[in-house]
């Protein structure tokens, strides 16, 4: 039997217009609107298109996007003043460092610099610390994405064995760190690059998370059958945008699958704009 689609597209729409209704009431409360600064560094085509389908996010749900383009040679102070100067800005509630940067910047000091208050994509130590303890201010989108989608599909996690396969810091360690938290309560196992026999691993997922980078990665033996297969991974093969899991083996196998595109793309956007509407929110108190 084929699995069951998780659609990114359909549920994400569901949450936006939960923050477009969110955002009128706090700029009608308030007056302030929630303003996202994104930062591009050079003309990477992925990242431009990243860069303007968040902006047109925002817009569409009420919320202000500001984007400064840098050259791809500027240098690693012009980047810091420009974040610090986004940092003291009053009217900026989130900024976003579009990444990766070009080969010459350090991206580390970059976001550390982000104030944590400011940091919308949960990447500053100070964040991954609370969201580590569980006590987020902000969780990082893609994962957060992830955990949104099983809860809308009525997925359970608890007492579930999840394979996440990736450690990076954007994706694969806060999506493991999320699924092991009290209420989510998953069983966690984490796969990388030197993890030894990976298909066997993975073929005892009742949840199975893909962030490798690598195209259709997962094959059809390493899932187990009736597997929830959730595929972070986009990358370009022969033209084509396809997955980290390879779709046409997995639907056969699995009982739910996300699609690429289409899947956890659309949720990391619209977690963006929750935690700039959150980030604005939080501003708005200190003041009061
Ligand atoms: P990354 O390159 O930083 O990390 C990849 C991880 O995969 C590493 O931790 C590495 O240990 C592991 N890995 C590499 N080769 C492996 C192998 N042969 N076997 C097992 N593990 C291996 O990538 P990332 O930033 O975590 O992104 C992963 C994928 O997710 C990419 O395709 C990226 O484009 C995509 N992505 C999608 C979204 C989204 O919104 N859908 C967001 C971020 C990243």
């Amino acid at each position: 039997m084929s699995a069951s689609i998780i659609d990114g597209k359909v549920i994400s729409a569901a949450v936006r217009r939960k923050i477009t209704e969110d955002t009128a009431a706090f700029v009608a409360e308030t007056g302030i609107t929630p303003h996202l600064a994104a930062v591009l560094v050079g003309d990477d085509p992925a990242s431009q298109v990243y860069v303007r389908n968040k902006e047109r996010a925002c817009e569409n749900c009420g919320l202000k996007s500001t984007l400064h383009r840098l050259p791809v040679d500027t240098t690693q102070q012009q980047l810091a003043t420009l974040v610090a100067e986004l940092n003291a800005d009053g009217t900026v509630h989130g900024i976003l460092v579009q990444l990766p940067l070009p080969k010459h910047l350090d991206s580390t000091p970059i976001l550390d610099a982000i104030l944590p208050g400011k940091d919308v994509d949960g990447f500053h130590p100070e964040n991954v610390g609370l969201m580590l303890q569980g006590r987020p201010r902000f969780l990082p989108c893609t994962p957060h994405g992830v955990m949104k989608m099983l809860q809308h599909q009525n997925i359970d996690t608890a007492g579930k064995h999840a394979v996440v396969i990736g450690r990076s810091d954007i994706v694969g360690k806060p999506m493991a760190a999320l699924l092991v938290q009290r209420g989510a309560d998953a069983t966690v196992t984490i796969c990388h690059s030197r993890t030894a026999d990976i298909a066997a691993i993975c073929s005892q997922a009742d949840i199975l998370i893909a962030a490798v980078g690598i195209p259709e990665f997962v094959k059809g033996n390493m899932i187990k059958p009736g597997a929830v297969v959730i595929d972070v991974g986009i990358n370009r093969l022969n033209d084509k945008l396809v997955g980290d899991v390879d779709y046409a083996e997995a639907v056969e196998i699995a009982s739910a699958i996300t699609p690429v595109p289409g899947g956890v793309g659309p949720m990391t956007i619209a977690m963006l704009l929750q935690n700039t509407l959150e980030a604005a929110r939080q501003w708005s108190l200190l003041g009061k």
